[in-house]
C-alpha cells in the first residue's frame, strides 16, 4: 500500500474506534487508572522514511506501563548480553501478567521479561548497585533519546497509586528473592519499577520512541541488530500474555501491550507505530487497540508472516 494512502486510512481507523460501543473496561486495580475515561483513541505511524501520520487524540499523554518493560529490556540486554537469560526465560506464559503459579513450580525463574515477575527481575538487573534515581535516569534519558523528546516524564500519582496496591508485584517479589533471584531489596526494586511503568507519552513520542526497534534510521544508534531482532522476537510470543498467540494471529507483527491501554508495535524495515485506547479486553490488552492493529495490518498488508 502506498504511503500516501496511511492518512486517510487512520482517519476511517480512528472513526472505526469511536463508532465502537464496546470500549472494553479499564484497568481499576490501579486506583489513578481507573478514572481514566475508556472513550479515547489515538494512533501514530513513523514511516523508515522518516515521515509520520497521525490521528484521534495524540496530544494526550497515557500511562506506559508494561510498555515500559521493552526499554529496560534494551538497557539490561545492552549490560548483560546472554547472561541476563540466567534469571529469566524467553518462553510465552500461557498465562495472565501478574501470574504467581507458574513462578513456583519453575524455581524462581520468570517465564519471560515481558510478565510483572520477569520485569521485575530485569528491573533488579539494571538497578545493580545504583539509586533507583539513577536507573530511573538512565531509563528516561533512553526513552527521550529515542524519541528526540526531552518532554517525556513520570506521573508520580500513578506510581504512588500502584505502591499503595501493589501487593502482587510484592508477593512476586518476595517469592524471587526467596529464590535468590532479586538482588536488590523488594521495596527497591517495586519503587523503581512501578516509577518506569507510570512513564507518561503521548503516541506520537512512543511510536518515534519505538524506531529503534524498526531497523533503518535513528534505530541503529541505540542498540545492535541482533539485539533489535531478539526484543521484536519476544515481543511477537510474549508482548501480549496470554492473549499474545491471538494478536500474532490478528495482526501479525511484534507488539507490547501495557495496562494504560497503549501498544507500541513495529513492521520491521517498514514502520513502528503507537496505538492507545484504555479499555482493555480480558487479558488486559487495549480492546480498540488491538482491532486498529488488526484494522492497519489488513488494509496496509503489513505482516511478518507473508
Ligand atoms: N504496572 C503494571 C503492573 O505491574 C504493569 C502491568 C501491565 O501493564 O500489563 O501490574
Amino acid at each position: 500500500m502506498s504511503a500516501d494512502l496511511l492518512p486517510a486510512l487512520l482517519e476511517q481507523i480512528n472513526g472505526d474506534a469511536r463508532r465502537h460501543a464496546d470500549w472494553g473496561r479499564v484497568a481499576s486495580y490501579i486506583p489513578e487508572l481507573a478514572c481514566v475515561d475508556p472513550a479515547q483513541f489515538a494512533i501514530s505511524v513513523c514511516c523508515v522514511d522518516g515521515r509520520e501520520y497521525h490521528a484521534g487524540d495524540v496530544g494526550v499523554g497515557f500511562s506506559i506501563q508494561s510498555v515500559s518493560k521493552v526499554f529496560t529490556l534494551a538497557l539490561a540486554l545492552g549490560r548483560f548480553g546472554d547472561g541476563l537469560w540466567e534469571r529469566v526465560g524467553k518462553e510465552p506464559s500461557g498465562r495472565a501478567f501478574n501470574s504467581i503459579v507458574q513462578l513456583e513450580v519453575e524455581d524462581g525463574i520468570p517465564r519471560n521479561p515481558f510478565i510483572n515477575a520477569g520485569a521485575i527481575v530485569t528491573t533488579d538487573a539494571v538497578l545493580g548497585s545504583n539509586a533507583p534515581r539513577d536507573t530511573l535516569g538512565e531509563i528516561l534519558l533512553f526513552l527521550r533519546e529515542a524519541a528526540e523528546d526531552g518532554d517525556i516524564h513520570i506521573n508520580d500519582s500513578v506510581a504512588r497509586s500502584e505502591y499503595a496496591t501493589g501487593d502482587r508485584n510484592f508477593a512476586l517479589a518476595h517469592f524471587l528473592r526467596s529464590c535468590g533471584n532479586l538482588h536488590n531489596s523488594c521495596d527497591k526494586v517495586l519503587g523503581t519499577y512501578f516509577h518506569h511503568c507510570a512513564i507518561e507519552m503521548t503516541t506520537a513520542q512512543l511510536a518515534r520512541a519505538a524506531r529503534f526497534l524498526c531497523g533503518g534510521f535513528a534505530g541503529q544508534r541505540m542498540i545492535g541488530i541482533e539485539r533489535v531482532r531478539s526484543i521484536n522476537a519476544l515481543m511477537m510470543t510474549c508482548g501480549h500474555y496470554d492473549g499474545s498467540g491471538a494478536f500474532a494471529y490478528r495482526v501479525g507483527f511484534p507488539g507490547k501491550s501495557g495496562v494504560g491501554g497503549g501498544i507500541m508495535a513495529v513492521v520491521p524495515n517498514v514502520a513502528s507505530i503507537a496505538v492507545w485506547s484504555p479499555g482493555l479486553d480480558r487479558y488486559g490488552n487495549s480492546q480498540q487497540g488491538t482491532a486498529a492493529l488488526e484494522r492497519l495490518s489488513r488494509d496496509t498488508g503489513w505482516s511478518v508472516f507473508s
